[in-house]
């Protein structure tokens, strides 16, 4: 089946960068109050999707102002079969032309090949080839794994519900394996699986020097220079300097 679903993907490669345009047209920022609508409308397109390709149980999770999460899911490989939960997001980083954009970022180009629009990357393009993938296994036939898809929508903003959900449905998504996607690879051609991800850390730097240029041989040797850079390195050269 799966030969199939390569002939299907082949025949269908237009309609999936359809898809892909379609998804990264809309700003669905999950940062900014104001674009919420969108992220909610970026929820409704991939509802319709889901349920268009076939999955069951299609839904969207949301209260109060929780963003929605997308879920939809195949059993049809049966109760002995292994089950496979897909996680990534839908929503996106802010993103204007002033910031340095050669186009619009919502507004996607294809230019030498490549897909120019925010979220074209991180992680619409994980949403749309998932989905296009289990869209053409479904049309070859039956797939040998149970799916489930669960589709974030405020990942970009500090995925603050989902701890909760993922608490309160256990049943749910309970699965053999999470598949996630939203990673990098260094290279088209090095492909990358990474066994640790997820957690945020933020922090805010702080360097003092001294007020007029200072002569880097003989002001600067003072500093202990450590073979390798870590925070404890730096109070030693901030008191030396401050001398
Ligand atoms: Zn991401």
């Amino acid at each position: 089946m799966f030969a199939e679903a390569h002939i299907a993907a082949d025949r269908r490669l237009q309609e999936f960068i359809g898809r892909l345009k379609a998804l990264t047209s809309i700003p669905s920022v999950s940062t900014d109050p104001a674009h919420w609508p969108d992220v909610e409308r970026a929820a409704a397109w991939l509802t319709d999707w889901m349920r268009d390709i076939g999955l069951q149980n299609v839904q969207t999770f949301t209260r109060g102002d929780y963003l929605p999460l997308v879920y939809g899911e195949y059993l049809g490989a049966g109760p002995n079969a292994p089950t496979v939960l897909i996680y990534t997001h839908y929503d996106v980083q802010p993103a204007a032309r002033e910031d340095g954009w050669e186009t619009d970022p919502f507004v996607p180009e294809i230019i030498d090949g490549k897909l120019y629009a925010r979220g074209a990357v991180d992680s619409k393009i994980h949403v749309t080839a998932q989905l296009s993938a289990i869209a053409c296994m479904m049309e070859a036939g039956s797939p040998p794994v149970n799916l489930k898809v669960l589709l974030e929508g405020e990942e970009e903003s500090g995925s603050e519900h989902i701890f909760a959900f993922v608490a309160e449905n256990p049943a749910l998504l309970k699965a053999d394996v999470t598949v996630v996607t939203d990673g990098s690879m260094p290279d088209p051609d090095q492909p990358v699986l990474v066994y640790g991800l997820r957690g945020l850390i933020t922090g805010e730097l702080r360097v003092k020097g001294p007020r007029r240029d200072l002569h880097s041989g003989h002001y600067g040797a003072p500093c202990i220079i450590r073979r390798r850079w870590s925070p404890r390195s730096l109070p030693s050269c901030t008191r030396q300097t401050e001398k």
